[in-house]
């Protein structure tokens, strides 16, 4: 049987709600099951695989930190290097799970076992929770061969994800996650693990230390609409930022006074880095960006070409650098 560490940090997948029938409101409770009660609960130990659960954080995930990020980093690493686990899997609450997904795949490039995230939609204490279901497929995963041809995979739905193309498309539906241009990598059905395509491990330039969220700079997100002006992006830069992502409309496109005042954010030495809010395609490195100095995020989502932007600067890169990096993604 195959030995997977589990290590709790709340979220949906550990809230009780009120009673059986909450599944809207149940934050409100406060109450998350320990990692230790959350396996007990789930009857899953000794079943599908021998789970050991490691207490972590106990938080909904919007509370997620850099310095978060970077203790589950070393966690993983520690359990990967202990040679007693065939798997990780990591419970992690949905609003922010493919951003910690996407960023423990870029600083552990060469962990020796997979790490599989995954949480659920309703309530462990809701009589219709997709919890229990979401955990023994993620520990299957976790254990399976298969997985271990890359590092980090998120399972959810019953659909096995690459951190870099899925994203949450919806606040309440079972079926949230979804990789809107390449689709799952595969599915996982009772015992049955199927991977269709294969997600190879980050390649050299798209490598970082777990240390570098020590020097993590401020990067912010503009998101455009009609009749955005310079105000946010203004404010940003004189906060301090070191990187901007604008979120653009649909091809990657801003308002008139935004692009003027993301000119001069990049030309005062600001990494801009232009993204889609539509969820999908691809931002053409234009000639109107190129000549302003600013960026594509290629078909990063905002929030993903956030953290590999932040990364980026953590380590020094230039922004020649910068560029062949989000060109690689
Ligand atoms: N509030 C929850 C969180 O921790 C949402 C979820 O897990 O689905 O992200």
């Amino acid at each position: 049987m195959q030995r997977i560490a589990f290590i709790g940090t709340g979220g949906t997948l550990a809230a009780m709600g009120a009673d059986p029938f909450d599944v809207l409101d149940y934050t409100a409770t406060g109450v998350h099951l320990s990692a230790q009660d959350l396996i007990a609960r789930s009857g899953l130990n000794g079943e599908i695989a021998t789970i050991d659960p490691i207490e972590f954080r106990s938080f909904d995930s919007t509370a997620v930190t850099l310095d978060d990020w970077m203790a589950l980093a070393a966690l993983c690493d520690d359990l990967g290097s202990s040679g007693a686990y065939d798997g990780i899997v990591v419970g992690h609450g949905t609003a922010s799970m493919e951003e910690t997904a996407w960023c423990l795949s870029l600083v552990l490039s060469d962990i020796a076992i997979p790490v599989v995230l995954t949480g659920a939609m309703r309530p462990f204490s809701a009589h219709s929770s997709d919890g229990i279901a979401n955990l023994a497929a993620a520990c299957r995963v976790a254990g399976s061969p298969e997985a271990r041809k890359t590092n980090v995979l998120l399972v959810m739905n019953g659909e096995i994800h690459a951190p870099r193309d899925v994203a949450k498309t919806d606040t309440l539906a079972v079926e949230a996650f979804r990789a809107a241009e390449f689709g799952p990598l595969g599915n996982v059905a009772g015992n049955m693990v199927r991977f269709r395509r294969e997600v190879l491990r980050p390649g050299p330039s798209l490598q970082f230390s777990a240390q570098d969220f020590r020097r993590f700079p401020r990067v912010d997100i503009c998101y455009s609409h009609i009749g955005a002006d310079s105000t946010a992006i203004n404010a940003f830069v004189a906060a301090g930022a070191s990187g901007l992502i604008s979120a653009g409309f649909g091809p990657g496109m801003t308002t008139p006074a935004e692009l003027a005042a993301l000119t001069v954010a990049a030309q005062a030495g600001v990494t801009v880095v232009q993204s889609s809010r539509v969820g999908a395609g691809y931002v053409v490195d234009s000639q109107c960006h190129r000549s302003r100095g600013i960026l594509s995020a290629g078909s990063l989502s905002p929030q993903k070409a956030r953290i590999l932007l932040g990364l980026c600067l953590a380590r020094g890169d230039s922004l020649d650098v910068v560029k062949q990096v989000f060109a690689l993604v």
